[in-house]
Protein backbone atom coordinates (compact mmCIF):
# COMPACT_ATOMS: atom_id res chain seq x y z
CA UNK A 1 0.00 0.00 0.00
CA UNK A 2 0.97 3.52 -0.79
CA UNK A 3 0.60 5.33 2.68
CA UNK A 4 -0.25 8.04 1.65
CA UNK A 5 -1.24 11.63 3.77
CA UNK A 6 -3.45 14.73 3.36
CA UNK A 7 -1.24 16.94 1.96
CA UNK A 8 -3.81 20.14 0.83
CA UNK A 9 -7.44 21.20 -0.47
CA UNK A 10 -7.13 23.68 -3.28
CA UNK A 11 -10.07 25.62 -4.77
CA UNK A 12 -7.75 27.72 -7.37
CA UNK A 13 -5.61 26.54 -9.91
CA UNK A 14 -3.05 29.25 -8.37
CA UNK A 15 -2.62 27.12 -5.21
CA UNK A 16 -1.57 23.73 -6.88
CA UNK A 17 1.36 22.32 -4.80
CA UNK A 18 5.10 23.83 -6.33
CA UNK A 19 7.61 21.15 -6.17
CA UNK A 20 5.31 18.95 -7.51
CA UNK A 21 6.57 16.22 -9.54
CA UNK A 22 3.96 13.59 -10.36
CA UNK A 23 0.04 13.37 -9.97
CA UNK A 24 -2.51 10.63 -10.01
CA UNK A 25 -6.39 11.96 -10.67
CA UNK A 26 -9.33 9.99 -9.16
CA UNK A 27 -12.58 10.47 -10.62
CA UNK A 28 -15.54 8.99 -10.95
CA UNK A 29 -19.65 9.60 -10.36
CA UNK A 30 -20.83 10.39 -7.00
CA UNK A 31 -21.05 7.06 -4.69
CA UNK A 32 -19.03 5.47 -7.17
CA UNK A 33 -16.69 4.36 -4.29
CA UNK A 34 -14.21 6.92 -5.38
CA UNK A 35 -13.53 7.41 -1.75
CA UNK A 36 -13.24 3.69 -0.16
CA UNK A 37 -10.70 3.04 -3.33
CA UNK A 38 -8.60 6.38 -2.67
CA UNK A 39 -8.51 5.37 1.44
CA UNK A 40 -7.84 1.70 0.63
CA UNK A 41 -5.16 2.21 -1.72
CA UNK A 42 -3.65 4.86 0.25
CA UNK A 43 -4.09 2.54 3.26
CA UNK A 44 -5.71 5.40 5.26
CA UNK A 45 -9.32 4.99 7.16
CA UNK A 46 -10.87 8.30 6.52
CA UNK A 47 -8.38 9.86 4.20
CA UNK A 48 -10.58 11.26 1.30
CA UNK A 49 -13.66 11.91 3.19
CA UNK A 50 -12.56 14.92 4.05
CA UNK A 51 -13.70 15.97 -0.09
CA UNK A 52 -17.26 15.01 0.82
CA UNK A 53 -17.43 18.01 3.78
CA UNK A 54 -19.77 20.80 2.75
CA UNK A 55 -18.43 23.20 1.10
CA UNK A 56 -15.15 21.71 -0.23
CA UNK A 57 -16.81 19.30 -2.54
CA UNK A 58 -15.90 21.41 -5.61
CA UNK A 59 -11.93 21.59 -4.70
CA UNK A 60 -9.44 19.18 -5.20
CA UNK A 61 -8.19 16.86 -2.39
CA UNK A 62 -3.65 16.10 -2.60
CA UNK A 63 -2.79 13.37 -1.10
CA UNK A 64 1.20 12.78 -0.71
CA UNK A 65 2.68 9.28 -1.36
CA UNK A 66 6.26 9.84 -1.51
CA UNK A 67 7.69 13.50 -1.84
CA UNK A 68 6.64 14.91 -4.87
CA UNK A 69 4.30 12.74 -5.51
CA UNK A 70 0.43 13.02 -5.35
CA UNK A 71 -2.72 11.35 -5.79
CA UNK A 72 -5.42 14.08 -6.22
CA UNK A 73 -8.97 12.83 -5.50
CA UNK A 74 -11.34 15.00 -7.77
CA UNK A 75 -14.86 16.11 -7.13
CA UNK A 76 -17.62 13.64 -7.73
CA UNK A 77 -19.95 13.86 -10.67
CA UNK A 78 -23.39 13.55 -11.56
CA UNK A 79 -25.45 15.49 -9.02
CA UNK A 80 -26.28 18.25 -11.07
CA UNK A 81 -27.96 17.97 -14.71
CA UNK A 82 -25.52 19.92 -17.21
CA UNK A 83 -22.85 18.06 -18.32
CA UNK A 84 -19.86 18.63 -15.81
CA UNK A 85 -17.73 20.07 -18.60
CA UNK A 86 -20.07 22.97 -19.49
CA UNK A 87 -20.78 23.72 -15.57
CA UNK A 88 -18.73 26.99 -14.41
CA UNK A 89 -16.62 25.83 -11.74
CA UNK A 90 -15.91 22.47 -13.68
CA UNK A 91 -14.50 24.07 -16.55
CA UNK A 92 -12.90 26.50 -14.32
CA UNK A 93 -10.61 24.17 -11.81
CA UNK A 94 -11.44 20.98 -12.48
CA UNK A 95 -11.22 21.36 -16.39
CA UNK A 96 -8.10 23.26 -16.17
CA UNK A 97 -6.49 20.51 -13.84
CA UNK A 98 -7.30 18.22 -15.99
CA UNK A 99 -6.26 19.85 -19.12
CA UNK A 100 -3.28 21.35 -18.64
CA UNK A 101 -1.13 20.24 -15.75
CA UNK A 102 1.96 18.86 -16.44
CA UNK A 103 2.60 16.32 -13.75
CA UNK A 104 -0.84 15.07 -13.75
CA UNK A 105 0.55 11.53 -15.50
CA UNK A 106 -2.79 9.59 -15.33
CA UNK A 107 -6.47 9.63 -14.59
CA UNK A 108 -7.76 6.42 -12.43
CA UNK A 109 -11.43 6.39 -13.34
CA UNK A 110 -13.62 5.15 -10.75
CA UNK A 111 -17.03 3.26 -12.08
CA UNK A 112 -19.76 1.00 -10.17
CA UNK A 113 -19.43 -2.05 -11.79
CA UNK A 114 -23.35 -2.32 -11.39
CA UNK A 115 -23.74 1.14 -13.85
CA UNK A 116 -20.55 1.42 -15.78
CA UNK A 117 -20.12 3.83 -18.82
CA UNK A 118 -22.63 6.04 -17.82
CA UNK A 119 -23.22 9.13 -19.99
CA UNK A 120 -21.04 10.97 -17.42
CA UNK A 121 -18.28 8.41 -17.64
CA UNK A 122 -18.30 8.52 -21.11
CA UNK A 123 -18.07 12.20 -21.21
CA UNK A 124 -15.19 12.36 -19.25
CA UNK A 125 -13.36 9.75 -20.76
CA UNK A 126 -14.31 11.56 -24.40
CA UNK A 127 -12.87 15.03 -23.09
CA UNK A 128 -9.82 13.69 -21.44
CA UNK A 129 -8.48 11.37 -24.50
CA UNK A 130 -6.80 14.57 -26.50
CA UNK A 131 -4.36 14.75 -23.69
CA UNK A 132 -2.97 11.23 -24.46
CA UNK A 133 -2.32 10.42 -21.18
CA UNK A 134 -3.34 6.75 -19.58
CA UNK A 135 -6.04 5.87 -18.28
CA UNK A 136 -7.00 3.31 -15.97
CA UNK A 137 -10.67 2.13 -14.61
CA UNK A 138 -11.53 0.57 -11.42
CA UNK A 139 -14.91 -1.20 -11.63
CA UNK A 140 -15.54 -1.00 -8.34
CA UNK A 141 -17.66 -2.95 -5.63
CA UNK A 142 -16.62 -6.12 -7.41
CA UNK A 143 -17.54 -7.66 -4.40
CA UNK A 144 -21.72 -7.26 -5.54
CA UNK A 145 -21.36 -9.50 -8.32
CA UNK A 146 -20.54 -13.26 -8.79
CA UNK A 147 -16.78 -14.14 -10.01
CA UNK A 148 -18.64 -14.78 -13.59
CA UNK A 149 -20.85 -11.80 -13.64
CA UNK A 150 -17.86 -9.62 -12.90
CA UNK A 151 -15.96 -11.15 -15.63
CA UNK A 152 -18.69 -10.33 -17.92
CA UNK A 153 -18.95 -7.10 -17.13
CA UNK A 154 -15.33 -6.19 -17.50
CA UNK A 155 -15.58 -7.91 -20.89
CA UNK A 156 -18.48 -5.95 -22.22
CA UNK A 157 -16.60 -2.36 -21.08
CA UNK A 158 -13.83 -3.64 -22.32
CA UNK A 159 -15.21 -4.36 -25.98
CA UNK A 160 -16.53 -0.99 -25.63
CA UNK A 161 -14.20 1.20 -25.38
CA UNK A 162 -11.95 -0.60 -27.66
CA UNK A 163 -15.32 0.33 -29.73
CA UNK A 164 -15.27 3.92 -29.09
CA UNK A 165 -11.16 4.28 -30.01
CA UNK A 166 -10.23 4.50 -25.71
CA UNK A 167 -7.06 2.68 -24.67
CA UNK A 168 -8.29 2.75 -21.63
CA UNK A 169 -7.45 -0.24 -19.38
CA UNK A 170 -9.82 -1.96 -16.95
CA UNK A 171 -9.85 -3.70 -13.76
CA UNK A 172 -12.03 -5.44 -10.85
CA UNK A 173 -11.63 -3.42 -7.55
CA UNK A 174 -13.37 -3.80 -4.20
CA UNK A 175 -12.52 -1.59 -1.07
CA UNK A 176 -14.12 -3.84 1.65
CA UNK A 177 -13.08 -7.30 0.18
CA UNK A 178 -9.77 -5.74 -1.18
CA UNK A 179 -10.20 -7.32 -4.67
CA UNK A 180 -7.84 -5.65 -7.12
CA UNK A 181 -5.68 -3.55 -4.70
CA UNK A 182 -2.55 -4.64 -5.67
CA UNK A 183 -3.14 -4.70 -9.08
CA UNK A 184 -4.44 -0.71 -8.94
CA UNK A 185 -0.99 -0.51 -6.34
CA UNK A 186 1.14 -1.68 -9.58
CA UNK A 187 -0.39 0.83 -12.05
CA UNK A 188 -0.28 3.72 -9.80
CA UNK A 189 3.57 3.11 -8.38
CA UNK A 190 4.73 2.43 -12.08
CA UNK A 191 2.90 6.17 -13.14
CA UNK A 192 4.11 7.90 -10.08
CA UNK A 193 7.78 6.76 -10.78
CA UNK A 194 7.69 5.55 -7.12
CA UNK A 195 10.16 2.31 -6.35
CA UNK A 196 9.16 0.28 -3.51
CA UNK A 197 11.92 0.84 -0.48
CA UNK A 198 14.23 -1.89 -0.23
CA UNK A 199 14.61 -4.15 2.26
CA UNK A 200 17.01 -2.71 5.00
CA UNK A 201 20.05 -4.35 5.82
CA UNK A 202 23.28 -3.61 7.75
CA UNK A 203 26.33 -2.36 7.37
CA UNK A 204 29.18 -5.15 7.62
CA UNK A 205 30.69 -3.12 10.22
CA UNK A 206 27.28 -3.29 12.58
CA UNK A 207 26.92 -6.96 11.36
CA UNK A 208 27.28 -8.66 14.60
CA UNK A 209 30.00 -11.51 13.26
CA UNK A 210 32.34 -8.58 12.49
CA UNK A 211 31.89 -6.87 15.50
CA UNK A 212 33.22 -10.27 17.61
CA UNK A 213 35.79 -10.43 15.32
CA UNK A 214 37.28 -6.91 16.34
CA UNK A 215 41.01 -7.57 17.59
CA UNK A 216 41.16 -6.48 20.94
CA UNK A 217 42.65 -3.13 21.63
CA UNK A 218 46.71 -3.00 23.08
CA UNK A 219 45.34 -1.61 26.38
CA UNK A 220 43.19 -4.32 27.37
CA UNK A 221 46.56 -6.70 26.84
CA UNK A 222 48.32 -4.64 29.74
CA UNK A 223 50.61 -6.69 31.94
CA UNK A 224 49.01 -6.19 35.72
P1 LIG B 1 -17.78 8.12 -3.51
O1 LIG B 1 -18.98 8.99 -3.40
O2 LIG B 1 -17.49 7.75 -4.93
O3 LIG B 1 -16.56 8.67 -2.82
O4 LIG B 1 -18.14 6.72 -2.81
P2 LIG B 1 -17.87 6.14 -1.35
O5 LIG B 1 -16.47 5.61 -1.25
O6 LIG B 1 -18.29 7.12 -0.32
O7 LIG B 1 -18.83 4.89 -1.36
C1 LIG B 1 -20.22 5.01 -1.62
C2 LIG B 1 -20.96 3.86 -0.96
O8 LIG B 1 -20.52 2.63 -1.52
C3 LIG B 1 -20.68 3.75 0.53
O9 LIG B 1 -21.87 3.35 1.16
C4 LIG B 1 -19.62 2.68 0.64
O10 LIG B 1 -19.65 2.00 1.87
C5 LIG B 1 -19.99 1.77 -0.52
N1 LIG B 1 -18.79 1.09 -1.06
C6 LIG B 1 -17.64 1.67 -1.45
N2 LIG B 1 -16.75 0.74 -1.88
C7 LIG B 1 -17.36 -0.45 -1.77
C8 LIG B 1 -16.96 -1.82 -2.07
O11 LIG B 1 -15.85 -2.11 -2.52
N3 LIG B 1 -17.90 -2.79 -1.84
C9 LIG B 1 -19.14 -2.51 -1.34
N4 LIG B 1 -19.98 -3.54 -1.18
N5 LIG B 1 -19.53 -1.25 -1.04
C10 LIG B 1 -18.67 -0.24 -1.24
Amino acid sequence: MLNARFFSTIAHIRDLPEGSQREVAFAGRSNAGKSSAINSIANQKRLAFASKTPGRTQHLNFFEAQVGRFLVDLPGYGFAKAPFTQQRAWQQLIGGYLADRRQLVGLVLIMDIRHPLTDLDRHLLDWFRPTGKPIHILLSKADKLSRSQAMQVIRTVQTELSEAGSSARVQLFSSTHRIGLEEAETVIRLWLDMVKPAKATLPPALDADSATMQPSAPDSQATP
